[in-house]
C-alpha cells in the first residue's frame, strides 16, 4: 500500500511536469540521470572485475605451468648431480691407480739402479780378468776343453747380463706407458666432469629463471586480486549510492504525492501488437506445472519468445525484475485513477527480458518487455493481470478491461 501511494505521487509528479515548477522536474531527471550513470559504472566495474578474474586465472595457470617446468629442472639437475658424482669417483679410482702406477715405475728404477751398480761392478771385474787377469785364470783351468767352456760360460753371463738390463729397460717403459694410458683416462673423465658442471650451471641458471617467472606470475595473480577487491568495493559504493538516490526519488515522490494526489487514465490497449491466440483464461484451474488447483489471476497470450510488450496505459512502474514467485521477469504498473473511480495496477509475466526500470514513468503504448518463458512457464506467452484498487487480492478477469481476440 504504501509503494503503491509513493508511485501514485510519482506519477502525478510526472504527469504534471509542464504545470509544476521546471525546478521539480530538473531536479528529477538529474536524479535519473545520476541513477543511469551510477548503471554504468556499475556495469563498468563489473567488467573490470571479470577482466581481474581472468587475469588472476592467467597468472595463476602460467605460475602452475612455470612450477611444473622447475619440477623438471629440478630432476634433471638431481640426475646431473649423480652423473658428476660418478664420474668423480671414477677420478678419484684413476688417480690412486695412477699412484700405483707411479710407485712401481719408482721401484722399478731403483731395481734397474742397483742391477746397474752391480753391472758395472761386474764388468770392471771381466775387465780385470781379460786384460791382467788371464794369467791366473789360465793357471787355474786344467785344458783347452775347460778354457773353452769358461769362455762360453762367460759369454753367458754377458748375454744374461744383457737380457736382464733390456727386460727391466722393456717393464720401466711398459709401467711408463701404463701411466700414461691412466693419466689420459684421467683427462678424458676431467672433461667430461667439466661438461658436466657446465651442464649443472646452464639447469641452475634455468632453475632461477624459472623461479623468477613464478614469482613474477604470482605478483601479477596478486595484483589482479587486489584490482578485483578494488573493483568490488567500488560496485559496493556505487549500489550504495544507487540506493541513496532511489530513496532521494522516492522523498521527492512523496513530497509530490501530498501536494497533487490525482493520477488518471482513461482506459486500456492490448500490450500485444499481435499474438496467436488466448492460451489460458482468467479463473480456477490445475496449474499445468504445480498441478495445485488455483485461481489464474490473469489472461495468457500466447506469442513468438521477443514479441515486445507495450504498457497497457500509462503509469508508474512499480516493479520491474525477477520474480521469487513464479513470474519470472515481470513488471508491474501503477496507472492510478481510470474513469470508472477505481485505481488500476497492470503485472506483467514470464518476460524474457524487461526494457524498463522501477521508478520509471511509461506512457501507453512504450516497450516494457519482451515475451518469454521464465519463471513458473511452459512456453512462451505473456501472463497479464489486471488489479482493480491497486492490490493483487482484487485480480480481476482483463477480458472487461483489455481489447483481445
Ligand atoms: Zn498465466
Amino acid at each position: 500500500m504504501r509503494a503503491a501511494s509513493l508511485f501514485l505521487a510519482a506519477a502525478c509528479l510526472l504527469l504534471s511536469v509542464s504545470v509544476y515548477p521546471a525546478t521539480a522536474a530538473t531536479s528529477m531527471s538529474s536524479l535519473q540521470n545520476k541513477l543511469d550513470k551510477l548503471s554504468q559504472s556499475i556495469v563498468q566495474h563489473k567488467k573490470e572485475l571479470s577482466n581481474a578474474k581472468k587475469k588472476e586465472q592467467a597468472a595463476k595457470a602460467l605460475e602452475s605451468e612455470l612450477k611444473e617446468k622447475v619440477t623438471v629442472v629440478q630432476s634433471q639437475i638431481s640426475v646431473l648431480k649423480g652423473q658428476i658424482a660418478e664420474v668423480q669417483n671414477s677420478i678419484g679410482l684413476k688417480e690412486q691407480e695412477i699412484a700405483v702406477k707411479e710407485q712401481q715405475i719408482t721401484e722399478k728404477e731403483a731395481e734397474i739402479a742397483d742391477q746397474w751398480g752391480d753391472f758395472k761392478q761386474h764388468m770392471a771385474a771381466m775387465q780385470e780378468l781379460r786384460d791382467g787377469g788371464s794369467v791366473a785364470m789360465l793357471s787355474a783351468v786344467n785344458d783347452l776343453y775347460e778354457l773353452l767352456t769358461f769362455n762360453e760360460v762367460m759369454q753367458d753371463i754377458s748375454i744374461k747380463d744383457t737380457e736382464i738390463l733390456d727386460n727391466m729397460k722393456n717393464a720401466k717403459e711398459a709401467l711408463e706407458s701404463d701411466k700414461l694410458t691412466l693419466e689420459s683416462q684421467r683427462s678424458e673423465l676431467q672433461s667430461k666432469k667439466a661438461d658436466l658442471d657446465a651442464q649443472n650451471s646452464q639447469m641452475r641458471a634455468k632453475q632461477n629463471e624459472l623461479n623468477s617467472s613464478v614469482a613474477a606470475a604470482q605478483m601479477s595473480a596478486a595484483e589482479a586480486q587486489q584490482a578485483q577487491k578494488d573493483a568490488q568495493a567500488a560496485i559496493e559504493s556505487d549500489e550504495m549510492n544507487y540506493e541513496a538516490v532511489k530513496k532521494q526519488i522516492q522523498k521527492m515522490i512523496a513530497a509530490a504525492a501530498a501536494s497533487k494526489p490525482t493520477l488518471s487514465f482513461t482506459g486500456f490497449i492490448c500490450p500485444l501488437k499481435s499474438y496467436s491466440r488466448i492460451s489460458s483464461e482468467y479463473g480456477w484451474r490445475k496449474n499445468p506445472v504445480t498441478g495445485v488447483n488455483k485461481l489464474h489471476a490473469g489472461t495468457d497470450f500466447a506469442a513468438p519468445g521477443g514479441t515486445p510488450i507495450y504498457a497497457a496505459a500509462s503509469g508508474y512502474v512499480q516493479v520491474a525484475g525477477w520474480s521469487s514467485g513464479g513470474y519470472g521477469n515481470y513488471v508491474i504498473i501503477y496507472h492510478g485513477k481510470m474513469s470508472d473511480g477505481n485505481q488500476y495496477s497492470t503485472l506483467y509475466g514470464h518476460m524474457r527480458s524487461v526494457a524498463t526500470s522501477a521508478g520509471k514513468y511509461v506512457q501507453q503504448g512504450e516497450i516494457i518487455g519482451y515475451v518469454g518463458s521464465t519463471g513458473n512457464s511452459t512456453g512462451n506467452h505473456l501472463h497479464l493481470e489486471v488489479w482493480k484498487g491497486g492490490s493483487k487480492a482484487n485480480a480481476v478477469n482483463p477480458r472487461g478491461y483489455i481489447p483481445m481476440k
